[in-house]
């Protein structure tokens, strides 16, 4: 059963910073609640205060410009799916997102939430680490970009403070000629194990000139697998 909370509503980055400054580890980021309540309800953590964060709207806006695309923390995971931006520019983010939980979890669940959670047993951060993203973490005093393989240090742990908001993902959008796929096997709610891959071609097509292999689910933290990355061969399609 949920113990009572109060519940703050700030409307910008820097007012949910001085809110998680001010109430210390009495206080946490809601966002789309699908882990926090979950978590909260089985008494497994109690925060004093949950800080929503939904009515910060500049935080769940999908662009692009310059070669990237810049997801907002608070996008949904129905929003990626529906997003025909990215549809048009980066299909495996959405093939990758439309597996995710199911409808319920999706209409609610956010990307950000999904990272700032770091449950190992979760699909997006092993695409991101193929895909080369950058996640923007924000408090009063200053921005900071982390790469994305900086980002999660331990399962259940990533690298912010405690008053730190993450407020979006950048992602490159992949070279041409180039593939991108995720693939994950699962026979419980969550994915087991997630494999993503990027292969960038020459102009030829005939040669792979890079190739990124990431695993998720297998350990503490997705990962790049190094080893499989060096194994590419020239290839003839
Ligand atoms: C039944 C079920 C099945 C699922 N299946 C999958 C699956 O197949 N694949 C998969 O990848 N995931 C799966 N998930 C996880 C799901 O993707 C996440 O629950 C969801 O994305 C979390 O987002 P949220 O907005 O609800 O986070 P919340 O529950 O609101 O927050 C989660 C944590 O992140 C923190 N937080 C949230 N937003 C921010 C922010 N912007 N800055 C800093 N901290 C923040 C909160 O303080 C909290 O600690 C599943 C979840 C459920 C319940």
């Amino acid at each position: 059963m949920l113990r009572r909370f109060r519940l703050e509503e700030p409307e910008s980055v820097d007012e949910t910073s001085d809110l998680l400054a001010r109430y210390g580890e009495s206080a946490k980021i809601y966002a789309g609640g699908t882990e926090l309540l979950l978590a909260m309800k089985e008494g497994l953590v109690h925060y004093e205060r949950l800080v929503n964060i939904k009515k910060i709207r500049s935080l769940d806006q999908i662009t692009t410009e310059n070669g990237f695309i810049h997801i907002g923390a608070l996008s949904t995971h129905r929003k990626l799916v529906e997003s025909s931006l990215l549809r048009e520019r980066l299909p495996a983010l959405v093939g990758m997102e439309s597996d995710i939980a199911n409808i319920r979890v999706r209409e609610v669940g956010t990307l950000g939430g999904n990272l700032c959670f770091a449950e190992p047993h979760a699909d997006p951060g092993t695409l991101l680490l193929v895909l080369g993203a950058r996640l923007f973490a924000a408090k009063r005093s200053s921005n900071r970009e982390i790469p994305v393989e900086q980002f999660f240090v331990d399962a259940y742990e990533t690298c912010l403070e405690p008053d730190e908001i993450l407020t979006g993902v950048r992602v490159p959008l992949p070279p041409r000629p180039s593939g991108v796929a995720y693939l994950k096997f699962g026979y419980l709610e969550r994915p087991s194990v997630g494999v993503a891959v990027r292969v960038t071609l020459d102009q030829t097509r005939e040669s792979i000139v890079e190739a990124r292999v990431a695993v998720g689910c297998a350990g503490p933290v997705p990962r790049r697998v190094e080893e499989a990355e060096r194994l590419r061969q020239p290839v003839l399609l």
